[in-house]
């Protein structure tokens, strides 16, 4: 039996529209309006989308920056019983045209800066499908002015839409994931999945006192481009908690720092890279970052990060999930990681509950398993695959094309798998090691890459690492290291690579780590290739080492 108070995304609006009507929603300095303007747009681009044929299962995609706009996106076009498809803008223009087509958008919402890739696929598009054009100034391009523009659109139309309910198993958002091997895979949400997420994360995040949770009084930046994972959920999130949100457009170091100092922004959430590049922008030395609060997912947050954001007086924590789950799965124990202020926090088991990949979510529940899908006991040692559940879970990729053993592969006996190996304390936390597919096997043994890059991160100059296994006759593999620094010049990268080589041997004499861990080749980059979420690229490392020679 259906509920008759179902799941929607609709009503997160209501608590905020009752209790902080005029709360600040903010583009940069492109647009800023109140909670009550928010929602009277919601009603006119619902309105206009379905004045454009939008009706209940129609796709609108959606090309641009961080904007107000996206955030009216997230809202109008699932509330209305259309689907969100989140275009990601760092694909290729080849891999755009196949997301299109795979999701059979019928608006496209493109912003005027990604017009010469839309340009170059157009013709290949196999729907009829209308655009819509997203720019930041009121000074429009005169050769797009046959098109329709976002804000006259929303201009022209009623603020008066009615969302009515209807079943919260409809699917609301839809985005592709790049996997290592074919096309992009694509995954979607519900308003069911989508409504008990924001609670889950919110449960997670709403009980930390002080520092390191998200609260009323925050302000909130994504710092998560909005077409992955729905900004891993946050703007619903930030809507239904009714902060300040500042959206910023385009991700430019300096702007963004900005951004945060003139907003007072308290609480962000980003992969490391992001983090990273702020940290280093010449601008960061001169802005205060002390009441900033920062999710750190996507990829491992390494000792080294945690301490330079830590230096700054930045509340920094790890979080762990997946395009696959929504994505929330755990975050870092900020119960007990302590206020900045105090010396608790400055040591290093608080570093380690910081960076650990964490506790379960409130309806998150892990497992680990071996080849066998044996589980494997919580006691820190058993190392195996992590497998979850939880009910925002995807239940599998979306038209899968023919032979696609993805979503076979992805759910098994009621779990999904991760495809990350990893090991869980008896106390409950959960410590990610590496990827299935990144295990490094050298002599029948596992090296966790993640160990290894960790340990190259505490050289100073190192910015950042990545362990990969080259193939070898006689080991099967060896580990090699590629290593991102600051100087690149030979002298102090010779002198950076010793160190390295000193910290793994110190390690070996200590026995913390077996002796075939030691890097064969440790390779330095300037900047070491990632992947359109601006995550270390391995499979690009791989081709790049096996390029380089010996
Ligand atoms: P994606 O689907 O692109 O968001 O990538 C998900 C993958 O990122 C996970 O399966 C992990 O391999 C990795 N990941 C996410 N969060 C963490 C974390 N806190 N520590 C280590 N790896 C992570």
């Amino acid at each position: 039996m259906q509920s008759p108070a179902p799941l929607m995304i609709s009503h997160l609006l209501r608590t905020p529209l009752a209790n902080t009507p005029d709360q600040l929603i903010i583009h940069g300095d492109v647009l800023r309006y109140s909670y009550r303007q928010f929602r009277s747009r919601l009603g006119r681009l619902a309105n206009a989308l379905r004045k454009l044929g939008v009706g209940q299962g129609g796709v609108v995609g959606v090309l641009d920056w961080d904007s107000h706009r996206y955030l009216e996106c997230y809202f109008a076009v699932p509330m209305m019983g259309a689907v969100l498809h989140t275009v990601n803008i760092r694909l290729t223009p080849e891999q755009i045209l196949y997301t299109i087509n795979h999701a059979q958008d019928d608006v496209l919402l493109i912003h005027v800066d990604f017009w010469d890739i839309w340009q170059s696929i157009a013709h290949r598009v196999t729907r009829r499908v209308k655009i819509v054009c997203l720019s930041d100034t009121t000074i429009f391009d005169e050769n797009l002015t046959d098109l329709t523009e976002y804000e006259t659109l929303l201009a022209q139309s009623d603020p008066t839409f009615v969302f009515d309910d209807f079943d919260e198993n409809t699917r609301a958002t839809l985005f592709y994931t790049t996997g290592t091997t074919g096309a992009p895979k694509a995954v979607g949400y519900s308003h069911r999945q989508i409504v008990l997420h924001s609670l889950g994360f919110l449960a997670t995040l709403a009980p930390v006192p002080g520092q390191g949770g998200l609260h009323r009084g925050d302000v909130y930046m994504p710092l998560t481009p909005l077409f992955h994972v729905h900004g891993w959920g946050f703007p619903y999130i930030a809507t239904l908690l009714g902060l300040r949100q500042i959206y910023p457009g385009r991700y430019e170091p300096a702007r963004l720092l900005a951004l945060i100092a003139e907003h007072g922004v308290t609480f962000s959430h980003c992969v490391p890279t992001i983090l990273n590049m702020l940290l280093s922008a010449p601008e960061s030395a001169g802005t205060d970052l002390s009441r900033w609060k920062v999710l750190i997912g996507g990829a491992a947050l390494t000792p080294a990060l945690a301490q330079a954001a830590l230096k700054r007086g930045i509340d920094v924590h790890a979080a762990y999930g997946m395009s696959e789950t929504c994505p929330l799965l755990s975050v870092a124990d900020m119960m007990s990681t302590g206020h900045l202020g105090d010396a608790a926090t400055k040591d290093s088991a608080a570093l380690e509950t910081r960076i650990a990949t964490g506790r379960a979510a409130p309806l998150v529940e892990f497992q680990i398993w071996d080849e066998n899908q044996k589980v494997l006991p919580h006691d820190g040692q058993s190392v195996g695959q992590i497998v979850a559940r939880a009910p925002w879970l995807t239940c599998g990729y979306i038209n899968p094309s023919e032979n696609d053993s993805n979503t076979s592969d992805l759910w098994h006996k009621g779990w999904l798998q991760t495809g990350d190996v990893g090991a869980i304390t008896s106390d409950g936390t959960l410590q990610i090691s590496d990827r299935l597919k990144d295990v490094i096997k050298s002599g029948g043994e596992w090296l966790s890459s993640l160990s290894l890059e960790q340990l190259a991160t505490r050289v100073c100059g190192v910015t950042n690492a990545a362990a990969i296994g080259v193939p070898d006759s006689r080991w099967g593999e060896r580990p090699c290291l590629g290593v991102e620094v600051l100087d690149h010049s030979q002298q102090h990268f010779t002198k950076i690579e010793s160190d390295i080589r000193a910290i793994f041997l110190r390690e070996i004499e200590q026995g913390r780590l077996p002796k075939w861990a030691m890097p064969d080749r440790i390779v330095a980059f300037d900047c070491l290739p990632k992947t359109s979420v601006g995550k270390i690229d391995k499979k690009a490392l791989r081709i790049i080492f096996a390029a380089v020679d010996t």
